[in-house]
């Protein structure tokens, strides 16, 4: 999952992408409204957090443009703005929630899950296919009711590909879901990452489609 941050301040923006980065999302982070509005045209994105105050664009001015382009990615709205009328504005404009600073990251990160969720149609927190279960909260996941030691990333990919419900992903799409701009990444990054998660579950839990990319095995899919 990738996440767009728009956010001015250094010192609050360092901190949201840490917290993101905790949390298994890839993250994006440009530091004013013109940035985050070209950012969120060239989509990708599974979520959008924006704070109100921006430098180049207001940030009511950038979900409005957002939402007339037609975008209906998920927008989180970070800011200090207190006014009930600035919160009122933000939804009206077309955001989906809102959280005031300062906030905990607990709620930032338990709020962007909620969001996720909800937009890709799921009311259950956890995601469960066949034998294979992943609580993106706890960030655990487990094979045949046994724990799996997963890293960020192979936590990750089992995750996008849980959400797909068993629909293959091409390679550079499952690296945009792992990976932000400006982190180095080996070009058979995504392969490793599969194959180390063969390994950990079984051979057939992950499916090479020919052509495309990757799918989640063919065991008990969730109804979608
Ligand atoms: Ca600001």
């Amino acid at each position: 999952m990738r996440v767009l941050l728009v956010e001015d301040d250094v010192s609050l923006g360092e901190g949201v992408c840490t917290a993101l980065r905790r949390g298994a999302f890839a993250v994006d982070w440009v530091q004013d409204g013109a940035s985050g509005l070209a950012a969120a045209r060239d989509g990708g994105f599974d979520l959008v957090v924006l704070d109100l105050g921006l430098p180049h664009m207001d940030g009511i001015e950038a979900i409005r443009r957002i939402r007339a382009a037609g975008n209906a990615v998920p927008i989180l709205v970070l800011s200090a703005r207190e006014r009930p009328a600035d919160r009122t504005l933000g939804l009206d404009v077309g955001a989906d929630d809102y959280l005031g600073k300062p906030f905990d990251t607990a709620e930032l990160l338990a709020r962007v899950r909620a969001l996720i969720r909800r937009s890709s149609g799921r009311a259950q927190p956890t995601l469960e296919a066949g034998p294979l279960r992943l609580d993106p909260a706890a960030l655990t996941a487990t094979w045949h009711g046994r724990g799996l030691d997963l890293t960020r990333r192979e936590f990750a990919l089992l995750r996008v590909l849980m959400e797909q419900r068993g629909r293959p992903m091409a390679r550079d799409a499952i690296q945009q879901h792992l990976y932000g701009w400006n982190e180095d990444v080996a070009s058979n990054a995504v392969d490793v990452h599969v194959h180390q998660l063969r390994r950990k579950l079984e051979p057939g839990a992950i499916r090479t489609v020919r052509g495309i990319g990757y799918a989640l095995g063919d065991f008990g899919l969730p109804a979608p």
